[in-house]
């Protein structure tokens, strides 16, 4: 896992965002995705005043979709309220390192920061597989900072995990009945 500079904030100097209070909001996002039987990871779009403009969690399963991971939900939700494919000066927050696709669509949308709390060691497209966030030949350069209760969002994927395991188990021990 790459290592995240404590001290790295925002270069548009928005020290008003809260990053528990914002994280705190992406994880609410994640708990209604277990609901649904969705993997929980969930995000927010938050301007310079710290207003939610989109909110988001995986959709996958249930739109039957490879592209409805939680950034891009949130970001298609901001993108339509600011009515601007341009996202500048905006901060997404998120409980889950990002992937390739979500990275690209970040980077088009010109956020100002991505902020993730767990490390995604599978998929993870800001240091922990592959880093295009700081990738030269792409002219557009999001801010990005990992590990921001990062223990709570693991944690809420480890026991999703843990949970889908164990129903699995028991289906499995059903069956041989
Ligand atoms: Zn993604």
């Amino acid at each position: 896992m790459k290592a995240w500079p404590a001290e790295l904030r925002c270069s548009h100097a928005c020290m008003w965002v809260n990053d528990s209070t914002a994280m705190g909001l992406a994880l609410d996002q994640a708990r209604q995705a277990i609901a649904l039987g969705e993997i929980p990871v969930g995000a927010v779009v938050i301007d310079a005043q710290g207003q939610v403009l989109g909110a988001g969690h995986n959709r996958t399963i249930i739109d039957h979709d490879p592209t409805a991971h939680a950034e891009i939900v949130a970001l298609r939700a901001a993108a339509k309220n600011m009515e601007n494919y341009r996202l500048p000066g905006l901060h997404l927050y998120v409980t889950l390192e990002p992937c390739v696709m979500c990275m690209g669509a970040l980077m088009h949308a010109r956020l100002a920061q991505v902020v993730f709390g767990a490390a995604d060691p599978k998929t993870g497209a800001c240091g922990s597989v592959l880093d295009i966030s700081t990738y030269r030949q792409l002219n557009h350069h999001t801010q990005v900072r990992g590990g921001v209760m990062a223990n709570a969002c693991g944690a809420l994927l480890s026991s999703f995990f843990r949970e889908r395991r164990a129903q699995a188990r028991a289906q499995r021990d059903q069956s041989k009945r």
